[in-house]
């Protein structure tokens, strides 16, 4: 069985003691393949192998340095079917979503590097005793620490502003699906032209892996994207430091429909929100607000569209199983806590075995109705394809309802009335406002949360703020 390990300064490494993990396949619950469980003495080693390649690459011109990202985007998609088949064999996506991820992937390195030609400072004038500018420099060595939902998209959103503005970067990939991120280290490094050391990738569980990052000396910044839980205990070791930190976290969006929208455009729409990646996305709409006045028209051709969805295993199956089994699992503790609360389930609500299921983690996409939004299904991120349907009156109860969340990743609107789209997205508490359709916005759209959702942007030229530090430089004429 294929081992993956750790790839540090341009080599892939296994761990000292020899510790791995054993990965299951979503598909089938089988042995896949096993993992390097990395300690601290390989952490060490690759934030000291990133440490010894900052100077170098964080002196490169950028333009050269911009070159090298692109070609790492122009090596991305060449070995574009080769990086899709291994994320889609460890989440279990099927291989139809691929080529748009790989797309997105590549992206990020492009948009970065083209874009790390114009990062510049300013000059404030203070009178003609003075000549004061403003510069941006890199920290140093970047942590990058990741969930398992969309593995190489998540990575490069934060590893490609990261290499861009000059710091070198130790990733770590979720344990349940590391493959891809090591092997697009790897052709960075062997195909792109990026230095050895630039870009390492450690292998292993996040609860060993965390805290020694955060611990090291010569580790300046942590990005991480996972859970609000995990996100809190990162927080708390960074405090010590004072280890500067972006956070993308969880969501529990607010899909609002009004009664000028499109409907059929609504329920299509609001469909995918819910259901794509197997509704294991954070900032999918999974509170379904419908006004009351459409409610009935709205949920029986909602409903008619999540019943013709095809999950399954099969390569143009629209959505594939549960990553992990541990999410499998929790899914179906939502659906016991549905049935304990009341809920209408008026489709799905059980997992789906045997037959061409055999025994992998499928589940049925689940709608609920009679929710209200103090529901335990309505307040906590499941993570999987459940979506409640929360009817509001009108557009201040609507604000209401959506705002009252500990979450603020993303929102939803369905509305013909351009004055009332604007109002209601100025009064949204979220990070990302999507119109009449509902996507996961673009490569140069800022992304981030609002509340318990994260803090620090990622994409879009603000992620290099977030990458850079801004020093003063004040000179007496
Ligand atoms: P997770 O928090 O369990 O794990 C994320 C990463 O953190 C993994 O690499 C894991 O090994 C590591 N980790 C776990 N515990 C840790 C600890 N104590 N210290 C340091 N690292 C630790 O999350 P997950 O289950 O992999 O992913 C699902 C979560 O990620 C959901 O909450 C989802 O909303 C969130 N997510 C957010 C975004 C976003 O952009 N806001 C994007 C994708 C996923």
């Amino acid at each position: 069985m294929q081992m993956i390990e750790n790839f540090i300064g341009g080599r892939m490494i296994g761990t000292a003691d020899g510790s791995f993990g054993i990965k299951l396949d979503p598909r089938t619950g089988d042995e896949m393949e096993h993992v390097a469980y990395s300690g601290a003495a390989e952490v060490s080693r690759a934030i000291e192998t990133a440490d010894l390649a900052f100077e170098a690459w964080r002196d490169m011109r950028p333009s050269e340095r911009g070159r090298i990202m692109v070609e790492i985007g122009r090596i991305l998609r060449n070995h574009g079917e080769h990086l899709g088949e291994i994320e889609s064999r460890e989440t279990g996506k099927p291989m139809h979503e691929m080529p748009a991820l790989i797309d997105l992937t590549a992206q990020f390195f492009e948009f970065y590097g083209g874009i790390v030609n114009v990062m510049d400072g300013d000059v404030i004038n203070q009178g003609p005793d003075y000549h004061v500018y403003t510069r941006r420099d890199p920290f140093g060595v970047i942590g990058v620490i990741l969930p398992w939902n969309a593995p190489l998209h998540q990575a490069a959103r934060a590893i490609a502003p990261a290499l861009a503005s000059g710091n070198t970067v130790v990733a770590k990939p979720s344990e349940h699906t590391p493959a891809s991120l090591v092997e697009l280290a790897r052709l960075a490094t062997e195909e792109a032209g990026l230095p050895a050391g630039v870009f390492n990738v450690i292998v292993g569980k996040g609860h060993t892996i965390g805290p020694a990052m955060i611990e090291h000396p010569k580790m300046q910044k942590i990005s991480f994207t996972g859970s609000v839980r995990a996100g809190q205990e990162l927080g708390r070791l960074a405090a010590e430091r004072i280890l500067p930190l972006t956070l993308e976290l969880g969501g529990k969006s607010a899909n609002i429909v009004f009664d000028d929208s499109d409907i059929d455009a609504a329920a299509k729409g609001s469909v995918r929100a819910f259901t794509w990646n197997s509704g294991q996305w954070c900032a999918a709409g999974t509170r379904l607000l419908v006004q009351r006045s459409i409610h009935e028209e709205f949920v029986e051709k909602f409903v008619a569209a999540v019943r013709a969805l095809r999950v399954g295993p099969e390569t143009d199956a629209t959505s594939g199983p549960i990553t992990t089994h541990a999410q499998f699992e929790k899914i179906q503790e939502y659906f016991t806590i549905a049935e304990q609360d009341g809920l209408t389930c008026v489709t799905g609500g059980k997992v789906s075995t045997g037959g061409r299921f055999g025994t992998g983690w499928y589940v049925e996409p689940t709608v609920y109705t009679g929710v209200s939004n103090d529901d335990t299904l309505a307040r906590e991120e499941i993570f999987g394809p459940v979506v409640c349907i929360i009817p509001f009156e009108d557009e201040a109860d609507a604000i209401r309802i959506a705002n009252d969340s500990d979450f603020g990743l993303a929102a939803g609107i369905w509305s013909r009335d351009i004055g009332r789209v604007h109002r209601v997205a100025a009064r949204l508490d979220a990070g990302r406002i999507v119109v009449n359709e509902y996507g996961g916005g673009f490569v140069q759209t800022p992304c981030g949360g609002f509340k318990q959702s994260g803090s620090g942007r990622e994409q879009g030229i603000e992620a290099l703020a977030h990458y850079t530090q801004l020093k003063s430089v004040i000179i007496r004429l």
